[in-house]
């Protein structure tokens, strides 16, 4: 197989810094950018770990315009892949997209020739394409004789998390690893407790130096847990006092609470649309692109919404219920303050999940859960219970041992945004 295409020649970081500010528009590299860019151009593996909103999608973008051959990423969602396609056309990266089966006949021949004269950059496709032995065969007939340069998988805890259940397509990525042994990998995500790790390295064959990892703190975000008899009106309460004038998401567990409170919170004069894997694909993107061009505005969703979205100014992220991991929890929650700018994540519990919570001592736990589960359970269980500095769990769940100054979390920091009180019936809300 033809893989491995080489930069020309080496680049010194002055040549990179000029290049990101010329192609990107970048004053400089943001945080673990540089030593992540370095490592990629020459030719290393690099599982990436970088905070939402990092900057991880340059990591590729640059290897994949000095590379001489072709940068294929491969990620979970089309939502993903079409915000991608947008991002490279602006930068005038010339790509293709190759997601349904239509595209593998007709688009696919049509670009062949585009790809072999070494003018498309990038291809960006999922991992279920990848596993097509059809779709590798096709690649492997229309590379430019420099060949594969660069795998990225992005979202790459997906191996881990959806790999092992719904999509064993992300497990078959191993097998285009070996296909182009090589052609270096670049795997990037912004939520990789020890499991996941493990998993990423083990499915795309990487070694345990190939992980360049900067701190997870997001220190702009301000972390609150909160409980009340009416946790939707509490949680719109606070939306109301502290970020009517800004864009919000409220993360709810169900399909159907979606709806409800997307209408709840049209009663109360806010614009809110619901969003969750349930609804038409068209209805997704349109919902989708509502919110991200929106000023202010809420979107109630399931978790199948915000993956990779690149929304800066959202400033409040909150969670109603109770049902997380804390690498789960620290990506949703993540979506919040993009910009650098202070944001509030509030997790709200109804009085009842709140009492559980306290009498739960988590004794008993390693009869009914195995070892990841139960270990997950407890980790998202330090960071709910107050007697120590939320940030400091919630890091600790992500093995990051956290010494800095907190002072952004209701334990640190408890007279900040104090929570609204409610209407004593406010509970027997019942939707129009
Ligand atoms: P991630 O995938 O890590 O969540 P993205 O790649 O979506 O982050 O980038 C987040 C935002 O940061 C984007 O709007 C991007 O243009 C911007 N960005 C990336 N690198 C830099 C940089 N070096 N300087 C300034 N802005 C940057
Ligand atoms: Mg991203």
């Amino acid at each position: 197989m033809q893989s491995g295409g080489m930069p020309p020649t080496a680049f010194s970081a002055l040549e990179l810094s000029r290049f990101l500010r010329e192609r990107f528009g970048f004053a400089g590299f943001r945080g673990l950018q540089e030593p992540v860019v370095q490592a990629v151009l020459a030719g290393n593996d690099v599982l990436a770990l970088m905070p939402t909103g990092a900057g991880k999608s340059l990591c590729y973008q640059l290897p994949g315009l000095l590379f001489p051959g072709v940068t294929v990423v491969i990620s979970p969602l089309i939502a993903l892949i079409r915000d991608q396609v947008r991002r490279l056309q602006a930068l005038n990266i010339d790509c293709l997209a190759v997601m349904g089966s239509t595209e593998m006949n007709a688009t696919l021949s049509q670009a062949e020739s585009s790809i072999r004269q070494g003018q498309t950059k990038v291809i960006l496709t999922s991992p279920e394409r990848v596993q097509i032995p059809s779709f590798l065969q096709w690649l492997s007939q229309c590379l430019p004789p420099q060949g594969l340069s660069l795998i990225v998988i992005d979202e790459a805890h997906c191996i881990s998390e959806w790999g092992r259940s719904f999509r064993p397509a992300y497990i078959a990525l191993g097998a285009m690893r070996d296909q182009y042994p090589d052609t270096p990998v670049l795997a990037m995500t912004a939520s990789a407790d020890q499991w996941t790790r493990k998993d990423i390295l083990e499915v795309l064959r990487m070694p345990e130096e190939s992980i360049i990892r900067s701190s997870f703190n997001r220190p702009e975000l301000f972390y609150r847990v909160a409980h009340s008899n009416a946790p939707w009106r509490s949680a719109i309460g606070y939306l109301q006092r502290y970020h009517r004038a800004s864009p919000a998401i409220f993360y709810c567990k169900m399909r159907q609470e979606t709806e409800r409170l997307a209408q709840l919170l049209d009663c109360y004069g806010l614009h809110a649309r619901p969003y969750h894997a349930g609804m038409e694909a068209t209805a997704r993107y349109e919902t989708e692109q509502w919110f991200l061009d929106a000023e202010t505005g809420v979107m109630v969703a399931t978790i199948a919404f915000g993956m990779g979205m690149d929304k800066p100014n959202i400033r409040l992220v909150a969670h109603v219920g109770l049902d997380h991991r804390v690498a789960a929890y620290y990506q949703e929650t993540g979506r919040a303050g993009r910009d650098g700018q202070s944001s509030d994540v509030l997790l709200m519990l109804s009085n009842r999940e709140h009492q559980h919570l306290e009498c739960d001592d988590g004794s008993g736990l390693e009869i009914a859960l195995n070892d990841r589960e139960a270990e997950a359970k407890a980790q998202f269980g330090a960071f709910l219970k107050p007697r120590q500095c939320r940030r400091i769990a919630l890091l600790a769940g992500l093995d990051e041992i956290f010494d800095g100054e907190c002072n952004a979390c209701d334990f640190c920091n408890p007279n900040h945004h104090a929570m609204p009180l409610v209407r004593e019936n406010a509970s027997k809300w019942t939707p129009k």
